[in-house]
């Protein structure tokens, strides 16, 4: 605090302006000396942090959801080659069922295949969003 006044004697000596306007240099010096504020850093920051958290939660889900958004649109991308494949496959295995087996129980055991295949399907997309929060939580902990 002492430097700052020092400087503004300096400035006295050398600034006509302020000299014959009479900057009244002791009484900044008394009021500068006397004025004291305390402050409680650690409440102020804990104060702002529980005014921003609510702010960084939202902008924090946004940014989470639209980055599962485009981790499905690529897991999406080869979907449509591995059903194809899939439906290959589940017609060779009705033929071959179907010719040792009567048609219903090949039928039975295709549709079997095919929904169990389904389920694997939703589960692995379902799984992503998952996946990606139990990833950023160490992150989003260390920050918090
Ligand atoms: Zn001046």
């Amino acid at each position: 605090m002492g430097a700052g006044i020092d400087r503004l004697r300096e400035h006295l000596d050398d600034c006509e302006t302020c000299r014959t306007d009479g900057l009244p240099v002791e009484r900044i010096d008394m009021l500068l000396g006397s004025s004291r504020i305390d402050l409680d850093a650690a409440a102020l920051s804990q104060q702002a942090f529980e005014a921003a958290q609510v702010a960084l939660h939202a902008v924090a889900v946004h940014r989470f959801w639209r980055q599962v958004v485009a981790v499905v649109v690529v897991a999406l991308l080869p979907l449509p080659f591995v059903i194809a494949y899939d439906a290959v496959l589940l017609r060779l295995l009705y033929a071959a069922a179907s010719r040792v087996l009567s048609g219903t129980i090949a039928n039975y055991i295709v549709f079997m295949y095919a929904s169990s295949l389904l389920f694997l399907f939703a589960a692995s997309y379902a799984a992503i969003p998952v996946l990606m929060a139990r990833s950023m939580l160490p992150r989003l902990s260390t920050r918090g």
